[in-house]
């Protein structure tokens, strides 16, 4: 069935957990209580500003620079890990495009061929 949607929120959460986890183990001394995205990227990926959206951790509009996130804390930020975090949200974001442009009546593209021909006069 039509699980894109899904499955490209799964595949986000769990780059969500394994930054706040690689954060967490390189900051042990902070305390992880939100993601923070751009307004843009929450739209965009369908999310809602103010969700719990890993437990413990809300998501949080946070008016930085798009197709990143943030792992938000109570510690002294280093910014080379937001760099290595900048192709994540890009690349669900564009997949989530192209799903949505690609195939507009829903489905996935590789029954394009089980579509049945036009319907033609008999001659
Ligand atoms: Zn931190």
């Amino acid at each position: 069935m039509a699980q894109d949607g899904r499955s490209k929120i799964a595949y986000l959460l769990e780059r969500l957990a394994q930054g706040v986890a690689a954060h967490d183990r390189e900051n042990p001394g902070h305390h992880t209580w939100g993601i923070g995205m751009s307004h843009f990227d929450i739209e965009r990926l369908g999310l809602e500003e103010g969700e719990q959206i890993l437990p413990g951790i809300v998501l949080q509009a946070d008016g930085g620079v798009t197709g990143a996130f943030r792992v938000l804390c109570d510690g002294d930020h280093n910014r080379e890990q937001e760099e290595a975090e900048e192709e994540v949200l890009d690349a669900v974001a564009d997949e989530a495009r192209e799903l949505e442009v690609v195939r507009p009546g829903g489905g996935r593209g590789d029954d394009e061929r089980e579509l049945p021909p036009p319907l033609r006069p008999p001659f």
